[in-house]
């Protein structure tokens, strides 16, 4: 049976190499990219409804939170009345969107892709300026940003096509995936590119169409992914852009009857409210509207006796500090074995102190400032719990600097069920658990209601398998950190209050854009 793939040749698919910025020419780029898109700041971005450029009265900005009184630019206020335009724009959009075949619009995706990779620097230099990533950390969310694109595509091809059932006499018998319909696509800050471009070029691809409303941290970078999208050759009828508030313009688009999906990654909060609201029918719905939630996380480290300490000391400072905690798989629990736990403190310690903490533009800070005003009082409240909760050994202060600089912070001797071990901070705070051995320390690490990412360092092969067995999380890492999920080769997604383990970067992904559609024909015999 003759599928897309037939058509299209594509290599096998690899992720897309980080920038080595020890080359000067790399850091030139770099450096030449930050400074032509902060010739662009201030600009105003309209929004996109129905393939027309829609202006508000009100605005809203973003600034950089390295240097909160810079405005990067200017976008729009929706209101709920546009979120619900925007629906009937993309369902009309949907009759003839889904019947471009599957090659067309791999080929489409593929460009932006391309262009991407051409501006990647470009892209970063947004990502860093707008939610405070390092070099490093903005160019893998750009790496990744091309890696979902070129992977989706190529499932497309896979899945693109009739595909065979098991006979039937006397019959003609196949499947085929079909679209769903409009899908409503809720992105986080703190991938602003890969998770935006992601969740919006799975749906596209699979012959959706789409209303895509970033977080309010970060309407620019998503901007600049709508824009590439576009000239890539999405239609704009096909791919609609809201900015504003998530309680008001993106509650409109999960409650709108005619939208049939949504794609949301945030937090555990939202999600569920997202999940009670797409789950009740209102009038003129045809549809069990499809929920595909990527939530929050409170991942833990376990670090054994008999692992190589000075690497798990490593791998913890990078997965609890690195983009200042704030991924949903950052480490926010090293879950210590009282055999080394004062030693592993002490290492810690000395290594977290050597971390650079200032504004990201500047290649010499490994971290950056948390995203804005609201997270850095978040942040701080658990840090003032955290220290009734456990002993503050490192950090605590705000530190120097005018934008929202949190440094590495350690609090140790903390109870497995203080409220500082149990609910997602998502700032650089590293809570360190005693236990009392290796399964002491497992069933501390399935102790909280999230079961995202975890990691384990020991050389006991059986420790390591009971581990494979016992931890309780989408995704497991051994002898390695528990950030840094590659696409296609760590399908990323979590279990319990993490979401409906959607498995991104995976093979499964598009299948929740997708139906499947079973025709059997009876013939002659
Ligand atoms: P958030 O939940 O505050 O916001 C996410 C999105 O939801 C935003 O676009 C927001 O505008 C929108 N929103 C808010 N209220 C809404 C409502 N009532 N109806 C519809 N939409 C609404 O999350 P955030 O602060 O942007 O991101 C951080 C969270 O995301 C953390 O919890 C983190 O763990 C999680 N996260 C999870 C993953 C994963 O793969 N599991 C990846 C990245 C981030």
């Amino acid at each position: 049976m003759a599928t897309a793939e037939a058509k299209i040749h594509l290599s096998a698919f690899t992720n897309e190499p980080f920038v080595d910025f020890s080359k000067p020419e790399n850091r030139k780029g770099m450096e030449d990219a930050l400074k032509k898109v902060a010739s662009e700041f201030g600009r105003e971005y309209p929004m996109y409804i129905g393939g027309q450029k829609v202006i508000t009265t009100a605005k809203r900005t973003s600034a950089n939170p390295s240097h909160p009184s810079q405005v990067l630019g200017v976008f729009q206020e929706a209101a709920a009345d546009h979120a619900n335009q925007a629906v009937e724009a993309a369902y009309k959009a949907f009759d003839s969107w889904k019947q471009v075949p599957a090659e067309k619009r791999v080929e489409i995706l593929l460009r932006a892709s391309d262009i991407i990779r051409k501006r990647k620097f470009e892209l970063s230099a947004w990502i860093c300026y707008e939610v405070g990533k390092s070099w490093a950390e903005a160019d893998a969310d750009t790496a990744e940003t091309i890696d979902f694109l070129e992977f989706y595509c190529r499932e497309m091809l896979r899945l693109a096509g009739p595909h065979p059932v098991v006979p039937m006499k006397g019959e003609k018998n196949y499947l085929k995936y079909i679209p769903l319909g409009v899908g409503a696509v809720i992105p986080p800050w703190n991938f602003p590119a890969a998770i935006a471009a992601g969740m919006t070029a799975a749906s596209l691809v699979t012959g959706n169409t789409v209303v895509l409303k970033p977080s309010e941290e970060s309407p620019l970078v998503a901007a600049k992914v709508v824009e590439t999208f576009y000239e890539a050759g999405v239609p704009k009828e096909a791919l609609n852009f809201l900015t504003g508030p998530g309680e008001t313009v993106g509650d409109a688009l999960v409650k709108n009857p005619k939208t049939r999906f949504i794609a949301f990654t945030g937090s555990k909060e939202v999600g569920l409210l997202i999940s009670e609201n797409a789950s009740r029918k209102v009038p003129g719905q045809l549809w069990i509207k499809r929920t595909v939630l990527e939530m929050g996380g409170k991942d833990s480290i376990i670090v054994d006796e008999e692992g190589d300490l000075d690497s798990a000391v490593e791998g913890v400072a990078q997965a609890a500090f690195g983009y200042q905690g704030q991924k949903c798989s950052a480490c926010s629990r090293a879950i210590v074995s009282e055999k080394v736990y004062d030693s592993f403190v002490g290492k810690l310690v000395e290594r977290a102190k050597k971390i650079s903490v200032g504004p990201s533009e500047d290649p010499a800070n490994y971290m950056g400032p948390v995203v804005s005003e609201t997270a850095l009082q978040t942040i701080f409240g658990y840090i003032d719990l955290g220290k009734k909760e456990g002993k503050l050994v490192l950090g605590g202060e705000r530190a120097p600097g005018d934008g929202y600089f949190v440094p590495p912070t350690v609090i140790v001797d903390v109870d497995p069920k203080a409220r500082i071990a149990q609910e997602e901070v998502f700032g650089p705070v590293l809570a360190v658990i005693k236990a009392r051995d290796f399964d002491h320390a497992l069933e501390i690490a399935n102790n909280t209601e999230f079961g995202l990412t975890g990691a384990v360092y020991s050389k006991n092969p059986a420790k390591l398998e009971k581990a494979q067995e016992a931890f309780h999380v989408g995704n497991l890492y051994l002898n390695r950190k528990c950030t840094g999920a590659m696409v296609g080769a760590h399908p990323f997604g979590g279990f319990n209050m993490s979401g409906t383990d959607s498995k991104t970067g995976g093979k499964d992904y598009l299948l929740l854009f997708l139906q499947g559609k079973t025709v059997a024909e009876k013939v002659a015999n």
